[in-house]
């Protein structure tokens, strides 16, 4: 298990989304996926236990649509 920062986790605000994958490559730890549903894309934290806390998904962001929020898991 990987070293948890503050207890924080990724969360991506869907409406600000335009799937870009920036944050989906920038994790080293593979938290982070796109993913098409009912023929909608998406991208979310698909994997949350991964999820260090690191913020390197928020900075890359080009839209502002990745925030740390306090872990729920
Ligand atoms: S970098 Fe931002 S806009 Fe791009 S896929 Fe990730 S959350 Fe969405
Ligand atoms: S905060 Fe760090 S570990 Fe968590 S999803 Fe973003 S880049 Fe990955």
């Amino acid at each position: 298990m990987f070293w948890k920062k503050k207890n924080l986790i990724a969360d991506v605000i869907e409406n600000k989304c335009d799937n870009c994958k920036r944050c989906v490559q920038i994790c080293r730890h593979r938290a982070l996926e796109t993913a098409v549903v009912q023929q909608k894309t998406f991208t979310f934290v698909n994997y949350p236990e991964r999820c260090t806390g690191c913020g390197k998904c928020v900075k890359i962001c080009p839209n502002q649509a990745i925030e740390l929020i306090e872990r729920y898991c």
